[in-house]
């Protein structure tokens, strides 16, 4: 089913509790059925009737998540993919070798070392800037030869804050197009397409499922862009790296509770920081949400409903010193990830290459949906 009073709600607690309300048409069945075939049947003069060929092309099981993940981000078309990497690469795998493409230094790992490993191999010319703010994207930015801009915001692991309006307006004059990594603050937060975006991408592998049992990616495309959006489509099919259907179905089910969780880490979060400030031990702590934070009035400008569920903070003492509040937490988990229903706790720098611009005296914790008095009272006893 498609559209009805529920999709057309501007609430995004409505859109996800109800997963736009769609209902299966052959069963009345009011949550996604999960269709695993991977091939479907041709009409006798060997054309598809519904549409659809092969699943590594497209599955009707992706149709109802990817719908609401566009809704809510304000796109005009959204894909499924294997994991967060698979949908980030995509984007780099539409380029041309010798094409420039700009992002900041503290981005998410796993793409700097992608770019690094294979993005300059490929021919990609990288350069990387401090933050994203306009003046050194001015600066980094080549006239028609950079292709593309890419923002996370707040961004991992110390939670910078670019102003997406003022980035996109350097990047389109200069003829790029603005990729962003949404996986952070999710559309419940921010919605960067509606600030000049071009493409938001996803690791459904944290908030979007929520649940720390699977992995997924997505990516979605501003309504104007319906030409990128099938270049991405087809290197999907040809490169391989789609959803499987059990765990599109596990996404599905997962966003149901986005908004809440969502609403209820960002209350957490707000105060764990806010205690964190308060304590002799800790050297500082890194959250948007801070009125002490660089970019705080941007944050309150692009953000609604809260800060996000993700927080920093550098220990007195050091590496050997954050390590050993890591390694006394009782109810915090000490893990890597994030965006699950429980907190955990990590030494984020540990985790990384050796050159990692990641500070060693620092710790980054996932706020969950525990009770937040047993949350700060974990992180009190491991800061003794
Ligand atoms: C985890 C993560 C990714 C990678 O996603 P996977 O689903 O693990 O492939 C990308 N960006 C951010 C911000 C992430 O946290």
């Amino acid at each position: 089913m498609k559209d009805n009073d529920i999709s057309k709600s501007r609430h995004h607690e409505t859109l996800t509790a109800t997963a736009l309300g769609w209902v299966d048409e052959s069963t009345d069945a009011m949550a996604l059925p999960l269709r695993p075939s991977t091939s479907f049947l041709r009409d006798p003069n060997q054309l598809d009737r519904a549409g659809r060929i092969f699943t590594r092309d497209d599955n009707p099981t992706f149709s109802q998540p990817e719908a609401l993940i566009n809704k809510l981000e304000g796109g005009g078309g959204c894909l499924l993919y294997a994991s967060g990497m698979a949908a980030i690469t995509s984007v780099f795998q539409r380029l041309q070798p010798g094409d420039h493409v700009v992002l900041p230094k503290l981005v998410y790992s796993g793409l700097r070392d992608w770019l690094n490993s294979h993005g300059l191999r490929w021919g990609l010319q990288v350069t990387y800037v401090e933050d994203c703010s306009p003046h050194l994207l001015q600066s980094a930015v080549k006239q028609g030869k950079t292709k593309i801009v890419w923002l996370e915001t707040p961004s991992n692991p110390t939670w910078q804050i670019t102003d997406i309006a003022a980035a996109a307006d350097v990047a389109h004059t200069a003829g790029a197009l603005v990729a962003i990594d949404n996986t952070v603050a999710t559309p419940i937060l921010t919605r960067p397409i509606e600030h000049g975006a071009d493409i938001v991408v996803h690791s459904c592998s944290k908030y979007m499922n929520g649940h720390g049992d699977l992995i997924a990616g997505a990516a979605v495309v501003a309504p104007q862009h319906t030409a990128i959006l099938s270049e991405l489509q087809n290197l999907r099919n040809e490169y391989g790296g789609v959803l499987g259907s059990f765990e599109s179905w596990l996404l599905m089910r997962g966003m149901r509770t986005l908004s809440a969780r969502v609403r209820i880490a960002s209350e957490s979060a707000l105060q764990i920081a806010q205690f964190l400030q308060s304590s002799e031990r800790v050297e500082q702590v890194l959250y948007p949400g801070l009125p002490d934070h660089p970019l705080h009035d941007v944050a309150v400008r692009q953000m609604s409903g809260g800060f996000g569920g993700m927080l920093s903070f550098r220990v007195k003492g050091g590496e050997q010193a954050a390590k050993l509040v890591a390694g006394k937490v009782r109810i915090f988990r000490q893990a890597i990830s994030f965006g699950s229903t429980e907190s955990v706790i990590e030494h984020r720098a540990g985790m990384e290459k050796p050159d990692t611009p990641t500070p060693r005296d620092m710790l980054r914790v996932s706020i969950g949906l525990e009770h937040v008095q047993d949350l700060m009272s974990d992180l009190q006893q491991a800061l003794e």
